[in-house]
């Protein structure tokens, strides 16, 4: 492939679209910094594995005793001669659970992690004691392998040249650091 290559910046740049967009098509470039960077393939499978935790996430049921109190509260505000806009927006918001402020709450994350470049990613996967290199990449080829085939799905291109092409240069010298310095 005679990509022009982009670099872990470039990259991370582009990461927040492409995982925040249901149907984000990757750039080719994109998908071969991918593949030859096993940080950034790292990063781009901890920000998939965070929104999945988000979506799977409810809060829990209120107590029978907090609606009872709710509803009375309700009723009282109804039974008022007259209402804030901001009270009306609080009781909608009560009303309606926690549907509303979900997408606010990862909108917000998804600032906070664009802000920081996806830095916060990173260093959550590389603060663990790692318990052997060889054990660790390992680990780093299995999440490259979800990582290609996830982009691969992405993409829907008939790409044929599946996880085979680039196997990440950690693999041959069993060097005490399997994961590549940080992006600069
Ligand atoms: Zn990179």
């Amino acid at each position: 492939m005679n990509n022009s290559p982009m670099d872990c910046t470039a990259f991370q740049n582009e990461l927040p679209d492409l995982v925040l967009t249901p149907n984000a098509r990757p750039s080719l470039a994109a998908v071969a910094h991918l593949r030859a960077c096993p940080p950034c393939s790292e990063e781009y499978l901890s920000f998939q594995s965070t929104f999945a935790t988000l979506d799977q996430w409810t809060a829990p049921e209120p107590s029978s005793y907090f609606e009872q109190k709710l509803a009375v509260r309700i009723r009282e505000e109804q039974a008022a001669p007259r209402m804030s806009w901001l009270e009306r927006l609080r009781t909608r918001i009560a009303l309606n659970g926690n549907h509303n402020l979900r997408p606010i709450m990862v909108g917000a994350l998804a600032l906070v992690l664009v802000a920081s470049g996806g830095g916060i990613a990173g260093i959550n996967y590389q603060r663990p004691i790692q318990p052997s290199a060889t054990v660790n990449d390992l680990q780093i080829l299995d999440r490259n392998e979800q990582a290609f085939q996830s982009l691969d799905e992405l993409q829907q291109d008939d790409d044929s040249t599946q996880q085979n092409g680039s196997q990440p240069s950690s693999i041959d010298g069993n060097a005490a650091t399997p994961v590549a310095p940080p992006a600069s």
